[in-house]
Formats: structure tokens, sequence, C-alpha cells
């Protein structure tokens, strides 16, 4: 098992060889554990309303002079039925945090997806109460991502204000959605600004304590049109660094996190994520597959909303249609000797449930 030193060290290693070890070894897992099918999740962005004021998001609440849409149940419905056409295997909804998708509404898309289509439904429409994600949950939701950003509580905090009178708590909300059955999933940006490599090396950490079904991670990227990435003037910026130990928001240091989190959690499953193939569109999908990573999400929000959906700028693939968008990527999954997978590619059990009576920490009856 990988201690906090080591994983700190390959979070400062930067000798090309050594790194070819860490690719190898997170690479040798990911095969072993959960085998070369890449399993594609279509991802639909069903709202930009957001009553949040993240400093780094595109779509943060007060930003002005973006236009806002939220999609009908007819057109999500739509999206689902590309996704089952084109092969993948499940629906992932996506949204700002916005108090006009109620919870029957919610439930109501749920149910309408899962009665119309084989597809695996993940939501990931940030904090909720209990009551909604029960009923979500009853309503046939099978997967929720919910990204704690960084372990770094008062980086939380100064990146993430919580509404008036509430604290937001990330953990506690993914340890709720375990406990109703959800496969939870979550992760961090990477080099986001005040956010150390040891603060890093502890998220991995929290990775494994969480026993993560799914791990999301890209690198920060800035949007000028948020505090966050806003080019500072003159005087103390807003958003200190980290000092010599900030963690880079560049490709490698995301691929180290990949890599890592793969080892930290073998039967996780990972996407490479848009983010990465944003920051190298060239072949930054590919070094994720390649360094642990085993989930796609290719995004079918209908073109005409996703240049709004902006949470960074210049999303990779933004302009191609779902098939294009599709048929190229089974052909760079091929080039790079992978499949797409069929099914919808659920989780692994935990090692502990999957070990049988007698087993330590064993939860069966
Ligand atoms: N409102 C939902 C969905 C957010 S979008 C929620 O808060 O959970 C999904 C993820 O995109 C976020 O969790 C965040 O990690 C990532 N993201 C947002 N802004 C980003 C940026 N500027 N650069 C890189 N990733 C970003």
């Amino acid at each position: 098992m990988l201690t906090r030193g080591e994983i700190l060290a390959w979070l400062r290693e930067r000798d090309e060889a050594r790194l070819q070890e860490l690719w190898r070894r997170a690479d040798a897992v990911r095969r072993e554990r959960v085998g070369d099918e890449v399993h594609l999740r279509g991802l639909v962005e069903i709202s930009n309303h957001c009553a949040r004021a993240c400093a780094y998001c595109g779509i943060r609440a007060g930003r002005s002079g973006l236009p806002r849409y939220r999609m009908g149940p007819e057109e999500i419905l739509g999206c689902a039925a590309a996704a089952a056409r084109l092969g993948f295997g499940t629906l992932v909804l996506q949204s700002g945090e916005d108090p006009a998708l109620t919870a029957a509404w919610v439930a109501d898309l749920v149910r309408a997806v899962k009665a119309a289509t084989p597809l695996a439904v993940t939501l990931s429409l940030g904090e909720r109460d209990e009551t909604d994600l029960a009923l979500w949950r009853a309503a046939g939701a099978d997967r929720y991502l919910l990204r704690f950003e960084t372990s770094d509580r008062s980086l939380f905090d100064r990146i993430h204000p919580a509404p008036p009178g509430r604290r937001s708590d990330r953990l506690a909300q993914l340890r709720t959605l375990a406990a109703l059955g959800y496969e939870v999933g979550s992760g961090v940006m990477v080099g986001i600004p005040g956010q150390s490599l040891a603060s890093l090396a502890d998220d991995i950490l929290l990775f494994r304590d969480l026993d993560l079904d799914m791990i999301g991670v890209g690198p920060y990227l800035a949007h000028p049109e948020t505090p966050l990435g806003r080019p500072a003037g003159g005087g103390a910026p807003a958003f200190p660094d980290a000092g010599g130990d900030q963690a880079p928001s560049d490709e490698l240091t995301a691929c180290k996190v990949v890599a890592l989190a793969r080892l930290a959690c073998p039967r996780a499953n990972i996407p490479s994520t848009t983010a990465l193939a944003t920051i190298n569109r060239a072949d930054g999908r590919e070094h994720g597959l390649l360094r642990g990573a085993n989930v796609v999400m290719p995004n079918l929000t209908p073109p005409a909303y996703r240049a709004r959906d902006e949470i960074y700028p210049d999303k990779a693939c933004r302009d191609e249609d779902v098939e294009t968008c599709a048929e190229r990527l089974r052909c760079r999954l091929a080039a790079i000797g992978r499949r797409a997978g069929s099914g919808r590619g659920d989780a692994r059990a935990p090692e502990r449930l999957r070990a049988g009576p007698g087993a330590e920490r064993c939860r069966c009856p």
C-alpha cells in the first residue's frame, strides 16, 4: 500500500525514466483489476443555472453575460436515446446547483430514462439534501458524482463559498450517498492556486479512505470570467498560491494523480477527463487511458447549449456532433489497443464485499 511519503515523492518526481515506472505500474493495475474495456458515459449538461459562487467555475452565480439554459425532459430523453444508440452504457446528468431542478422533476426524469433505455443513470447535480438523494435513488438513479475538489478545508472554503447559513460538507454527502446504495464518485482539480503537493497527497489518501467507486481528476483550467481565473491586478492576490510546494495545473501532474489514484484505488472507475483532453488536445485523452484511466465521458449536450456551459474555456470536443465524436473515439481507443466497453460498466464490488464470510471487515450477513 502506498504511503503518504511515497505518494508525495511521486508527485515531486521529474525524472522521465522513473515516471515511466509509475505509468507502467498504474497501467498494469488497471489492466489486471478493471481490464481493457473503456466504459463510455454520455454526459449531458442539463442546466447551467447555478446558485453557488464557486471561485473557479465559469457557470457560477452572478456571472453576467452568460446565457443560461435548462433543458426540458423531452430533449434530455433525446440525448438518452442517442447514448443508447451509440452503444454507451451510462447517461450522466450534470448541472449547476439549480434549485429549479426540483426533487420531483429529477425523479420523474430518472424514471423516464430508466423506462426508455437500459442505461445506468449517474447524477451530478451538486450538493443536495438527503431526502432528494433518497428520492432519486428510489427512482432508479445508480450513481452520483460529487468532487470534494480539495481535502484542504481552508482552501475549499475560499474557493467554494457556502450558501448563507449553511456549511458545505461534501464528505458528509458522499457518505450519505454510499449509505443510500449509490455507486459514489468524487475527485479533485489539480493545480488550484493555493493547493500544495502535500495536500494533493492527502487527496489521494482520502480517495482510498472513502473507498470510492469512481474518481474524476483533471487539471484546474483558469477561466478569465471567474475570481480565481482573472489575471491578478496590482496589490495582494485574493487567492495566493502555495509557494514552492504549489501543485502545477499541468498535464503531467494531472496524469500523476490519475496514476496514483489507480494504485490507491485499484477497482475504481477512473475517467480520462475532458479537462485533460483540453489541456493536451493531441493526446491528453490517451495519456490518461495509458496511465490508469478506464472511462471516457463523451459530451452529448446538444451543440446549441454547449458553448453556454463553459465551466472552463475551450472545452475539447465542443464543436463536434456526437456521431463524429463517438466514431473518432472508437478509432482512438483501437489505436492504443483498447476497446469500448459493453454493458453499463458498473464498479467492481469492494474487496470486503467480494471476499466472502470470514473475511476481515466483511459486511455480508
Ligand atoms: N455543480 C456540480 C457539477 C460541477 S461540474 C458540482 O459542483 O458537483 C464538474 C466538475 O468540473 C467540478 O466538480 C470541478 O471539479 C470541475 N471544474 C469546474 N470548474 C473547473 C475549472 N475551471 N477547471 C477545471 N475543472 C473545473
